[in-house]
């Protein structure tokens, strides 16, 4: 399922693949460098702001580019800690990229720590029965260029917020690949992405404060544990054992967790860092004393962090969080056992509970209005 638009979005192009594009036009590489310098750096809005580029390149550019395929709707500011900005692409799928703010040592006030969580496809396939990303199931992968597009939207509000100094780049700490979509099962397009983030000449962001996020596709686990970039990886688990795992998470079934906790093995090994498991804490699904000691167990074994989460709730589904005894309780038993644990209870400030939230709900609000302009038309 892929959209190909008229254009191709320059911010899917790695320096070696727009040097081959001007190389085909007799054009020299140098001019590669500049351009992408112009996006990243200088963080031109149009092309006739890349004055330094012969007139005749820039009418090129502009015939084969799109400089910037995702457009703003709405920049959703809140007094909260997350800003979330609603972006538009071509075909106009519409995407959420959250802002998420936290004080630099965890405890301070002054949340200036800014992780961005992005998205990988419009919509997700995986199933998950308490995720909002998946009710409406899978749309369309997105592009390598959308996924970097997200990011340097956020340069751009971020930039109009405080004027930065022109040399400095990404003005966050962190990426999490947390928002809509199961970023393995887009997995080349993931990968292109994030090397565009991370290249010198791109937007320069150190690959060891990028976490990807998964459901557990197992063979793209191993597959990522061998790539050269060292992308922290975080696993949604959610279920202790294959029983209460499978009843919330269809991909349970393709990749049980004898499958799946080795793979999680394969990748901290190879990169030597923790991984973390996340685990949402659903009342009366997966809340229980026993679920807590068969987490702990796992995350003793493979050394890995957990990051529990209490639940927030979605239209159109059952589920809630555990009172707050109870999730004491369950973190409590990790803890005294030594296991690195985190609980944060203030509602939306837990960084994969605020993507987890994603919903296609203004999608769903524009087919309305649509709907009833249609009909009132
Ligand atoms: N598809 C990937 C990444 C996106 S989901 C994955 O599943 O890992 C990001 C995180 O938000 C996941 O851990 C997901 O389980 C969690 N999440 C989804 N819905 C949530 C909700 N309503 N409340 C809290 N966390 C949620
Ligand atoms: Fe998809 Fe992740 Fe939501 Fe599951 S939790 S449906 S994998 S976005």
């Amino acid at each position: 399922m892929k959209f190909n638009p008229a254009k191709r979005p320059l911010t899917g192009e790695t320096l070696q693949s727009l040097e081959a594009s001007l190389a085909d036009r007799g054009e020299k590489p140098f001019r590669a460098r500049q351009i992408l310098d112009w996006v990243y750096k200088k963080r031109a809005r149009s092309w006739d702001d890349m004055t330094n580029l012969p007139k005749a390149l820039r009418s090129w550019l502009d015939a084969t580019f799109a400089l910037m395929p995702a457009s703003l709707v709405l920049n959703r500011h809140s007094a909260d800690v997350t800003d979330k900005l609603l972006l538009e692409m071509e075909d106009r799928s519409l995407i959420e990229t959250v802002i998420i703010r936290a004080p630099q040592d965890g405890v301070g006030v002054d949340h200036s720590r800014k992780t961005i969580c992005i998205s990988t496809q419009v919509g997700c396939a995986m199933g998950c029965v308490f995720c909002a990303s998946g009710l409406e199931g899978l749309k369309r992968d997105l592009s390598a260029g959308e996924i970097v597009a997200q990011l340097l939207q956020v340069c751009y509000a971020e930039d109009e917020r405080t004027p930065r100094a022109r040399a400095e780049l990404a003005s966050f700490d962190n990426i999490v690949v947390m928002g809509m979509g199961e970023p393995l099962a887009n997995y080349d397009a993931l990968i292109r992405a994030l090397t565009i983030v991370n290249a010198e000449w791109g937007l320069g962001f150190g690959a060891r404060r990028i976490t990807v996020s998964t459901s557990g596709l197992v063979p793209k686990i191993i597959r990522l544990a061998d790539e050269p970039l060292g992308f922290r990886l975080a696993i949604s688990l959610h279920g202790a054992t294959d029983e209460v795992r499978t009843r919330i998470m269809p991909v349970n079934k393709a990749y049980p967790l004898a499958k799946l906790l080795p793979a999680v093995r394969t990748f901290s090994e190879r990169h030597g860092r923790m991984v973390t498991l996340e685990f949402i804490l659903i009342e009366g699904v997966n809340d229980s004393l026993d679920q807590a000691r068969r987490l702990r167990d796992i995350a003793l074994d493979l050394h890995a962090h957990v990051n529990l989460i209490p639940y927030n709730t979605v239209d159109g589904l059952p589920w809630k969080r555990p009172e707050v005894a109870r999730q004491a309780e369950f973190a409590d038993i990790l803890d005294r056992s030594g296991v690195s644990v985190t609980l944060r209870r203030e509602k939306g400030h837990d960084i994969a509970a605020a993507c987890g939230q994603l919903r296609l709900k203004t999608e769903r609000e524009r087919d309305d209005s649509r709907a009833v302009s249609e009909v009132s038309s």
